[in-house]
Parts: C-alpha cells; sequence; structure tokens
C-alpha cells in the first residue's frame, strides 16, 4: 500500500479485525513466498552471509510483527518487517513508485519523489549491504529492506498510480464482496485486492511454502531466462507499469479511465476520485481473476528469482 500512514499500535485489535489493513504491499503471503523462492536460487556463500547477518542481528521482539513471525525462517519473517516500522520511520514513499498511467518509457528518476522511491531505496540499500566493514545491525537491516522493497517493487500498483494512490482510492466489488467506504478510504480497493486477496485466492490455500515451491516448478523453464537477463531495476518497473495497464486495470468492468497527472494525497483529491469511482461500481470476479492470478504467479515468481539474483550478486565479495 502507499501513502496511507497508519499508525498500527494506536489502534485495538478489534479495529485490525474488523479493518483490513490499508498499509501493507504483497500482503504477508506474498512477500513471505518472493523471500521463500528466492532463497532457492541463493548460492551457498551468499545464503550463509544472509543467513548470518539476520541470525546475528534479530528484529527488536518488542516490534509489533503484523504479519506474525513467519516460523524459523529468517529470510521469510524478514521479509514483512519494513512494514511492521514504516510508521514509525516515516519512509512510505521508499514502498513505491508513482509512475502516472500513460506515461512514455524512458529514466525513472523523475518519478522518484524528494521523500524518495523505491528503485533508489533499493540501490540506496544495496551500498549498505555491500559494505563488509559497515555495522552487522544496518547491513541486515538493509537487507530487510532488499527483500522487501524487490517484491514490493514487483506488485504493478507499486510501479503504476492513476491518480489514486496506486490503485488504493479505486473500490472494487471482489466476488461476493462489497466496496464499502469508511474515512475516506475503500475496502475492497484494487489495491488490496492484488496485495492480498489475488494471490491469496490463486494460492488456493498453499502456505507460503508450499506456494514458494508451487511456482518454482511451474516457471522452472523461465526462470534460466529470467537468471540470463541480469538486474535491470527500471525494466522490472517497466514491466510492471505495463501488467498495470494490460490487466490490472484493463480487466476491470467497466473501464476506469486515464486521469489527469495531479498530486494525490488521499481519495478526495483529484476532484473526489475515490467517490467518484464508487459510484461507478467496478467490478472483479471469476473472469478478473482468471487474467490477474497468473499475472500474480509471474510477478511474485521473477521477484523470487530477481531478488536472489541480487543478492548473489550483493554478496558474491562482501562477507
Ligand atoms: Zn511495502
Amino acid at each position: 500500500m502507499k501513502r496511507f500512514g497508519f499508525c498500527w499500535s494506536s489502534l485495538s485489535g478489534l479495529m485490525l479485525l474488523l479493518w483490513p489493513s490499508p498499509t501493507l504491499a504483497w500482503g504477508c503471503k506474498g512477500h513471505q513466498t518472493v523471500a521463500l523462492l528466492a532463497e532457492k536460487h541463493l548460492t551457498p556463500e551468499a545464503k550463509q552471509v544472509v543467513e548470518k547477518l539476520l541470525a546475528e542481528n534479530p528484529i527488536d521482539p518488542k516490534l509489533n510483527r503484523y504479519c506474525g513471525r513467519a516460523g524459523r525462517d529468517l529470510m521469510a519473517d524478514a521479509s514483512t518487517w519494513a512494514d511492521d516500522v514504516r510508521g514509525e520511520r516515516k519512509n512510505g514513499p521508499w514502498h513505491y513508485i508513482d509512475v502516472p498511467r500513460g506515461s512514455e518509457r524512458g529514466p525513472l528518476e523523475p518519478y522518484c519523489g524528494p521523500k524518495g522511491c523505491v528503485t533508489r531505496a533499493i540501490s540506496e540499500q544495496l551500498v549498505i549491504l555491500k559494505d563488509a566493514k559497515a555495522d552487522g545491525a544496518k547491513r541486515a537491516e538493509a537487507l530487510r529492506y532488499i527483500i522487501h522493497f524487490v517484491g514490493d517493487l514487483h506488485q504493478p500498483l507499486h510501479t503504476t498510480t492513476n491518480a489514486d494512490e496506486g490503485g488504493n482510492c479505486v473500490p472494487v466489488k471482489y466476488f461476493r464482496r462489497m466496496a464499502r467506504e469508511h474515512n475516506h478510504s475503500y475496502s475492497p480497493n484494487l489495491h488490496s485486492l492484488w496485495d492480498t486477496a489475488i494471490p491469496d485466492r490463486d494460492a488456493e490455500g498453499a502456505d507460503p511454502a508450499e506456494y514458494a515451491e508451487m511456482l518454482d516448478a511451474q516457471f522452472a523453464a523461465d526462470i534460466e531466462g529470467w537468471q540470463k537477463d541480469g538486474i535491470h531495476v527500471d525494466r522490472w518497473v517497466w514491466e510492471g507499469f505495463d501488467f498495470a495497464e494490460s490487466v490490472v486495470y484493463g480487466a476491470l468492468t467497466p473501464k476506469i479511465a486515464v486521469e489527469p497527472n495531479v498530486p494525490v494525497d488521499s481519495c478526495s483529491d483529484d476532484n473526489n476520485i475515490g467517490e467518484r469511482l464508487l459510484h461507478q461500481n467496478i467490478t472483479a470476479g471469476e473472469t478478473y481473476q482468471e487474467r490477474a492470478g497468473p499475472v500474480a504467479e509471474k510477478r511474485i515468481a521473477e521477484g523470487g528469482v530477481r531478488l536472489a539474483m541480487i543478492l548473489n550478486e550483493a554478496l558474491r565479495t562482501a562477507q
């Protein structure tokens, strides 16, 4: 999720149960699957450094973990940490890059705001991770950020916006679940569907380890090609942008027009975009899921394989 700076610690558990989180990106399952898939493709050398850094510099046990603790797997557990600290660290913009629908392919720097963006955050954290002389705790944090942000980058609505907070202001009726307004935010909304509902439904009850196993087998024939392609973070952003146009927005009924590129800080901006779209009764059911599921699968699989490529490269020389 994008900009809603929710502070979960001030909310009651009941509120958490009643209202789905607007703060996550790929939900727990998406991020943990990316991490578990990456683990399968780490070199022994990189895996050793990753495990050492994470084990020797554990996450603060007092931190409220939205996804709970992901069992004993350190990388899966690390994958959701960045969402747990985004409020206190005020670095929400590090989780996405807002490329407006209709943009022409080109350099991404113009879309990276003064508070940063996901592509810049990845390169900055990589500098820290690669520095074997840097403080271990700082390197472990950098590693946790990278594990999370490479996942985020592969969620198409983390690289695309339509003056709608990356789909957060697009109320969508999903199967039988009606879209409702609550305090100027909407649930379900297009962003939350892509974070959570679509991959969860696609996983058909598989846990992240089972889902990672399934995707690794399903994309076995493609993985070598992705690896040979090399590391091109900007290109991965544009791929997500293309999926956003063709499927994320493109498969909705009715279709949503391209909005003017205006700054939006809440769903009341852009002439009340949230409310305007609520009246359009946008729906996503079986037909949508059939197109969305394979895209979510591919992006999660690519996210995992590419995360491994980045870590293998970064940790080749740094110990
Ligand atoms: Zn995130």
